[in-house]
């Protein structure tokens, strides 16, 4: 038997995409990996799962180059302070986390040093929680459209850490904001999003719901 819980999460996604009238191949699993080795990582990416987050930029370089002759697609998920941008731009394949005008400014500049579009999403702090990073859901149009000039980035759309609680039920009002905020920025800016981050271990078949096409898994992969 295996020690990751896979096949019950694949299920699951597999159900409720079904049930939502959704294609369980839009639905991406990222497994989240800050609080696994790097031998157990390598066991993860051995059992099919292929995209990964980190969200600390010093515990993530170690991994990278340990996972390396396997290339998992590695995701920037946690807060990113400006002067970290250079160590993960030509590394991670995504950037979950942006939340200023100055962050992009420098992936955008750092990007364009090792000649790449970097791929970005919008950290909503869509429970207005202080603790939370994030754009509050008001600024997220302003900085969508702020950041059109930047050819080093793409935004491919929204990322949210929905408040922790004891009933996942209690989220969906939350993700349901998250995709409306999509919908409105592709309604008032020349954007075309489409990736919705949202949805961890205790709520990710509600986020399925109401439109995630990312859930980041990390407890529950494991038995
Ligand atoms: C840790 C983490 C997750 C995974 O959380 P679990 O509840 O363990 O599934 C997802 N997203 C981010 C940004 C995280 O830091």
């Amino acid at each position: 038997m295996s020690e990751f819980a896979l096949d019950h999460i694949n299920e699951v996604i597999t159900a409720v995409a079904i049930k939502s009238g959704r294609n369980s191949a839009d639905i991406k699993l990222i497994g989240v990996t800050k609080t696994m080795e790097s031998e157990a990582i390598v066991r993860l990416v051995a059992e099919g799962v292929t995209s990964l987050g980190e969200n600390r930029v010093q515990d993530f370089l170690p991994k990278y180059e340990a996972l390396r002759p396997n290339e998992p697609e590695w995701h920037f998920i946690g807060h990113l302070q400006r002067n970290k941008v250079k160590f993960i731009i030509d590394k991670v394949a995504m950037i979950h986390s942006l939340d200023s005008l100055a962050l992009a400014n420098e992936i955008n500049k750092r990007a364009e040093q090792v000649r790449k579009v970097m791929d970005v999403l919008i950290e909503v702090n869509i429970g207005d929680e202080e603790s939370k990073h994030g754009v509050c859901p008001t600024k997220a149009l302003g900085l969508a459209r702020e950041i059109l000039p930047l050819k080093n980035i793409r935004l491919q759309g929204l990322m949210c850490i929905a408040p922790f609680v004891e009933n996942p039920e209690d989220n969906r009002q939350y993700f349901k904001n998250m995709r409306k905020l999509l919908v409105d920025i592709n309604n008032c800016s020349p954007h075309n999003l489409r990736e919705l981050s949202m949805g961890m271990s205790g709520d990710y078949a509600i986020a399925i719901e109401e439109g995630a096409t990312m859930v980041r898994i990390g407890t529950a992969l494991v038995r």
